[in-house]
């Protein structure tokens, strides 16, 4: 059910595709979320939950959304821009993509894709650490860095971060410098009631997450996010949200799959989000009452 073998023709405007790019040679700590696309697809298919969302809509009823094969990377050397070229032929297409990676490093070579598409995109970023080193040990393209590249590339119009809560004195010169908005977790309230103009890309590292609700990360920053609250962010943003990412989920790392699991549950709610209230949600929901 919806793991298609597509042909890209066979997609129509508007659909959203979930695409895998096990990629996390850019880590900086441990390797491991290479392995996270086929688990989180595991996860959101699994017999133990439904497809239903939690605005009543049965994802296992709706066409519109596909996911589809891993992005096969066979020489790293050249992965960024297998990653950039895969996007841009679904963006020409006007899908709306979600991507499973990977390390956080991945953000760069889509949003550079995206940023062609939407020359105003808005990114909101949510995150345990604001990955906005220059460079780090010696790597530009290391996942601590890719917000600073998506903003020395002028790639984006407004960069929310929400969730921060390791912010060095490096990052927040940086963060100055490139006039990012920061919500730092003491305040995480306030991301639960953003609103954008324009397009919208969220990019959502699970460690944003407390290692309590979500072990399996190389980062373990505690402090952090329950899944209501990524939940409440998601459900409540304003805006045309126009992608998304997953990354940063290491199963290496996992406990009985639970995070696993979160991520699943995050991947099925923002299709749902980037699907928008349609006509088949009402229908969804009057058959429910
Ligand atoms: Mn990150
Ligand atoms: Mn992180």
């Amino acid at each position: 059910m919806h793991i298609t073998n597509y042909e890209k023709n066979e997609l129509n405007e508007k659909d959203i595709v979930v695409l895998g790019v096990p990629f996390d040679r850019n880590s900086s700590y441990k390797r491991g979320a290479a392995l996270a696309p086929a688990q989180i697809r595991e996860a959101l298919f699994c017999e133990s939950s439904n497809l239903w969302t939690e605005n009543r809509t049965d994802l296992g009823e709706m066409s519109g959304w596909h996911v589809i094969p891993d992005l096969v990377l066979s020489d790293e050397q050249n992965a960024f821009e297998r990653i950039e070229k895969e996007t841009d032929n679904f963006l020409k297409k006007k899908l709306r993509i979600i991507t499973l990676g990977g390390d956080h490093s991945i953000t760069l070579p889509v949003i550079r894709a995206y940023a062609r598409e939407y020359p105003k995109l808005n990114i909101l970023h949510l995150d345990a650490h604001p990955d906005l080193y220059d460079e780090l040990g010696g790597n530009r393209y290391s996942h601590a860095c890719p917000f600073a590249r998506i903003m020395e590339e002028n790639l984006a119009e407004r960069l929310v971060q929400a969730g921060i809560r390791t912010m060095t004195g490096h990052q927040y010169e940086q963060a100055q410098r490139f006039g990012v908005e920061v919500i730092e977790m003491g305040n995480i309230g306030d991301a639960k009631k953003l609103s954008f103009d324009g397009p919208v890309y969220i990019s959502l590292d699970m460690d944003c997450l407390d290692p309590a609700f979500a072990p399996g990360v190389s980062h373990h920053e505690p402090g952090g996010m329950s899944t209501r609250d990524v939940l409440e962010i998601v459900q409540n943003l304003k805006g045309n949200i126009v992608g998304a990412d997953i990354v940063e989920f290491n199963p290496e790392r996992d406990i009985n799959g639970m995070t696993g699991m979160v991520a699943g549950k995050l991947l099925k709610e923002l299709i749902a989000k980037i699907m928008g209230s349609t006509s088949q949600t009402n229908e969804a929901l009057n058959a429910f009452q």
